[in-house]
């Protein structure tokens, strides 16, 4: 259980890790709703079958809703590495947010001090600490391009890519690295890139260029995905 202060409205949707699968991924939302209270609703009526962990509120409250030891239904289907239930190994966090205006600087902050408090519990590695749309590229685009990883990656809770020069442009080879890094080789190339640029290259469009190219490279070489099983 988190040191931190929490408000606590426990949601009844969850259930256990299967396979005694244990946490070593971070999915960040947004709720893509008007109020946290409207989100909080939703995440805890049994009709909806959704929740998550924690949800952060615009003035930095947050609240616990499923321990982390259990399975939340934050994620749906998708894939990071070789992890296709992403519930089972993942603690999901949703940020209140409609998904067309920053995030509040106390919800970041308290964001990052949640962050910096469940890694102190689990092990949990800063490429593992992940958005929504990293896992689900075709379905999902939360947290989208006003969500500062960046910011994150300077405290070790997320990463970031550095480039020296572009690279020659090759869409195989954009998306092979993607793949190392984590994406999943059955998401198209056009899904790939979008979910890409809204994480490393906000607000940047047009079609791949060699910036994508450096950029996807560096990450793959850096931080390849884990591909181990976690079980306790
Ligand atoms: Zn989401």
């Amino acid at each position: 259980m988190t040191a931190l202060s929490c408000h606590s409205q426990a949601s009844p949707n969850f259930g256990e890790r299967k396979g005694g699968a244990v946490p070593d991924m971070i999915v960040i939302h947004y709720t893509a709703m008007a109020t946290a209270d409207a989100a909080i609703a939703r995440l805890c009526d049994p009709e909806f079958e959704v929740s998550a962990h924690y949800l952060i509120d615009v003035d930095g409250r947050i609240v616990h809703m499923v321990d982390e030891t259990n399975r939340a239904w934050h994620a749906g289907a998708g894939r990071w590495g070789d992890v296709t239930d992403i519930n089972s190994r993942s603690i999901g966090i949703e940020l209140a947010n409609c998904g067309s205006v920053p995030f509040a600087a106390a919800q970041m902050d308290a964001l990052e001090a949640l962050l910096h408090d469940i890694i102190s519990r689990h092990s949990i590695t800063p490429e593992r600490i992940i958005g929504h749309s990293d896992m689900a590229p075709k379905r999902k685009i939360d947290p989208g391009p006003r969500f500062d990883w960046r910011r994150l990656a300077v405290q070790g809770l997320s990463v970031w890519p550095e480039i020296s020069a572009p690279r020659k442009v090759d869409k195989d080879a954009f998306l092979a690295d993607l793949v190392a890094f984590g994406y999943s080789p059955e998401t198209s190339a056009e899904a790939c890139l979008s979910a890409f640029r809204d994480r490393f290259r906000p607000r940047h469009s047009g079609p791949l260029d060699g910036a994508d190219m450096a950029l996807a490279h560096d990450l793959a070489m850096r931080f390849p995905v884990d591909r181990a099983a976690r079980t306790a």
